[in-house]
C-alpha cells in the first residue's frame, strides 16, 4: 500500500510567531492521522517548528532548496542546511518557483539530487498552465516535466519521490480540476512511471493533487484510486480547514 498524504504549503505567509501558533494548533489537533501529514514552511520557521513538533506525527517540509551544494551563494539555503533543521521533506518544482524564479528542468534536476543526497524526500510538483490545458497538451507537459527532472533517477531514488500534480490554472484560483480530470491525469502519470520503472514502482508512488483543494472538495478528489492525497496551499493556513482535509483522506 502506497503512502497517503496531506501536505500543506504555507508559501510566503505567516511570520515566525504566526507560524509557531499555527503549528501549535495543528500539533494539538492532529494526534492520530490515518495518513502522512506534512507542513511546508518558509525556511526561517523550519528549526523552530521541527523542535515544536517533536513527538507529533506531523512532518516538516521546506518549500525549496538551493541547486548548489554550499559556498558563495548569498541568500541561498542548501539541502544540507534544510536537513539539519530536522525537516524531512522538500517541496521542489512548484509552479510559482518555475514561473517567478525561472527554475528550469535542469535546475530542478540538481535540486532533486541534492535533496536526496542529504536525506530529504522531495515532494515534486508538475502540472500544466491554462493555455496548455485548453490546447489539450497536459499529458505532454507532465511527461516532459518528469523526463526533464526525475527520470534520470535510479528506481531506488525515484521511490523516495512524492509527486504532486498541480494544474497551474487551479492554484490559488478557486478553480479545481474535477475529480474525473484529476483521476485521468494521475492514472496517466502512473502509467508513465510504470513504463519507465515498472509496475511495482508505479503502484508504490504517492501522487498528490494540488490546486484549490479545500475542506469541501477534498473527499471527492481523494476518492479517486490514483489520487493519494493533496498538496494544500490556502486551506493549509487555517488549522480547522487543514485538519478537515486530513480527516477526508
Ligand atoms: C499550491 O500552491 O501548492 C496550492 C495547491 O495552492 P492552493 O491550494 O492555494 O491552490
Amino acid at each position: 500500500m502506497r503512502t497517503k498524504m496531506v501536505a500543506g504549503n504555507w508559501k510566503m505567509n505567516k511570520n515566525l510567531q504566526e507560524g509557531v501558533a499555527l503549528a501549535t494548533e495543528l500539533k494539538e489537533q492532529v494526534k492520530n492521522p490515518t495518513c502522512e501529514v506534512v507542513i511546508g514552511t518558509p525556511f526561517i520557521h523550519l528549526a523552530t517548528v521541527c523542535e515544536l513538533l517533536k513527538g507529533s506525527p506531523i512532518k516538516v517540509a521546506a518549500e525549496n532548496c538551493a541547486d548548489k551544494e554550499k559556498g558563495a551563494y548569498t541568500g541561498e539555503v542548501s539541502a544540507e542546511m534544510v536537513a539539519s533543521t530536522g525537516a524531512q521533506y522538500c517541496i521542489l518544482g512548484h509552479s510559482e518557483r518555475r514561473a517567478y524564479y525561472h527554475e528550469t528542468p535542469e535546475i530542478l534536476k540538481e535540486k532533486v539530487l541534492l535533496a536526496l543526497a542529504n536525506g530529504l524526500k522531495p515532494i515534486f510538483c508538475i502540472g500544466e498552465v491554462k493555455e496548455e490545458r485548453e490546447a489539450n497538451i497536459q499529458n505532454e507537459v507532465v511527461k516532459s516535466q518528469l523526463e526533464g527532472s526525475l527520470f534520470n533517477l535510479s528506481a531506488e531514488d525515484f521511490g523516495k519521490i512524492t509527486l504532486a500534480y498541480e494544474p497551474v490554472w487551479a492554484i490559488g484560483t478557486g478553480l479545481t480540476a474535477t475529480p474525473a480530470q484529476a483521476q485521468e491525469i494521475h492514472a496517466y502519470i502512473r502509467s508513465l512511471i510504470a513504463a519507465k520503472y515498472g509496475e511495482q514502482v508505479a503502484q508504490d508512488t504517492t501522487i498528490l493533487y494540488g490546486g484549490s483543494c479545500n475542506e469541501k472538495n477534498a473527499a471527492e478528489l481523494f476518492a479517486n484510486p490514483d489520487v493519494d492525497g493533496g498538496l494544500i496551499g490556502g486551506a493549509s493556513l487555517v488549522a480547522e480547514k487543514f485538519t478537515a482535509i486530513i480527516a477526508a483522506r
